[in-house]
């Protein structure tokens, strides 16, 4: 009797779940080069509510190819709210201030920006800090939670929807996180899905608004539904496809292509493309060396945009001890080519 036959059927599909992403390594990064899932996802199992919520979203987002659901109105405000939620609430919000804090500001407002990263349907506060210090904490090596030196695929999206011990033991946030935890606020965020709820009640409200507008334009019960439905539509479900995506490319293509300023210890890139679906994320490299730099882009081609927002929040009094880079021109290892992925 074979090894294989002798597992029972959970362990079966756990082993076929660890061949795919092996595979997928396998033939993107050679097996030689490459890093093991981490242990804290062994054994492995799917995380269903990650797997169905980011599937349902998905499918609701390709309703957008139907034309019934286009707007001009949808569309715009799809755009202008990439701005709002994932710039405001993930770039500047849960990343440069709340995981780095490369700024401060009142409390009023960090706690807004954090509702606003919350509609971005990437986890709580506290978990989405939690994870991100563990990545710089351990980037590229063991327990990175997402390095793409497992795969692409895994460093984009695969770690998503495998169930890692690190990100449900509340030890974990109180080791990561203890700081975002003291402040009531964001330990009440983590209490019952509130933070999905919150996601989900934004959604409502841009249907609510949508039909009002439609309403006001057309005085037609189908022409609310319609406007209504297509701000939905675009303004949420394509949106957060659209930032999840831009988010994890930081995670994978960042850590794969792009040039490097630093000699930092991980496979940090700087990646242009990355940057202009991020908004300044895409300096990864940067980011990697200077941690806690409100600034990505540190030589003058390097454009930030969320850098100019925090400039913008700082011009008129909103952000104190805003944390610049050591320096604004290339180190001495700028010139140096990339040395080759490990
Ligand atoms: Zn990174
Ligand atoms: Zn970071």
């Amino acid at each position: 009797m074979s090894v294989e036959s002798e597992l029972p059927d959970s362990r079966k599909g756990e082993e076929l779940v660890e061949s795919s992403i092996t595979e997928i390594a396998a033939t993107t990064r050679g097996r030689s080069d490459r890093l093991e899932i981490p242990e804290s996802v062994r054994p492995i199992r799917i995380d269903q509510h990650q797997l169905i919520v980011i599937g349902l979203v998905h499918v609701l987002a390709f309703l957008a190819f139907i034309p019934w659901f286009y707007s001009f109105t949808g569309v715009v405000m799809g755009v202008a709210s990439i701005f709002l939620f994932a710039l405001m609430g993930i770039n500047i919000g849960y990343h440069r201030l709340l995981t780095h804090r490369g700024f401060s500001c009142p409390k009023w407002l960090e706690h807004t920006l954090a509702l606003l990263g919350l509609c971005m349907l990437q986890g709580s506060p506290a978990r989405w800090v939690a994870i991100h210090r563990l990545h710089h904490k351990h980037a590229d090596k063991q327990p990175d939670p997402h390095t793409p030196s497992v795969s692409a695929f895994w460093g984009h999206v695969g770690w998503v929807f495998l169930r890692n011990r690190e990100f449900y033991e509340v030890g974990n946030f109180e080791v990561y996180a203890r700081d975002l935890l003291r402040d009531p606020f964001y330990a009440r965020l983590e209490r019952e899905f509130l933070w999905f709820w919150i996601y989900f009640l934004h959604a409502v409200l841009w249907l609510v608004g949508g039909c009002t507008i439609g309403w006001c334009r057309t005085g037609t019960f189908a022409g609310s539904i319609q406007l209504g439905c297509s701000l939905l539509v675009w303004a949420v479900f394509v949106r957060t496809v659209f930032v999840w995506h831009s988010t994890w490319a930081v995670n994978s293509i960042s850590h794969l292509w792009g040039y490097r300023n630093y000699k930092t210890t991980d496979n940090s890139r700087n990646n242009w493309f990355v940057n202009l679906l991020a908004h300044g994320e895409g300096w990864h490299n940067n980011h990697h060396a200077e941690q806690v730099s409100a600034s990505h882009g540190h030589l003058w081609y390097e454009f930030d945009l969320s850098w100019w927002v925090i400039r913008g929040l700082e011009c008129v009094g909103l952000a104190k001890n805003v944390v610049r880079p050591r320096c604004w021109t290339a180190p001495d290892s700028a010139q140096q080519s990339a040395p080759p992925l490990p």
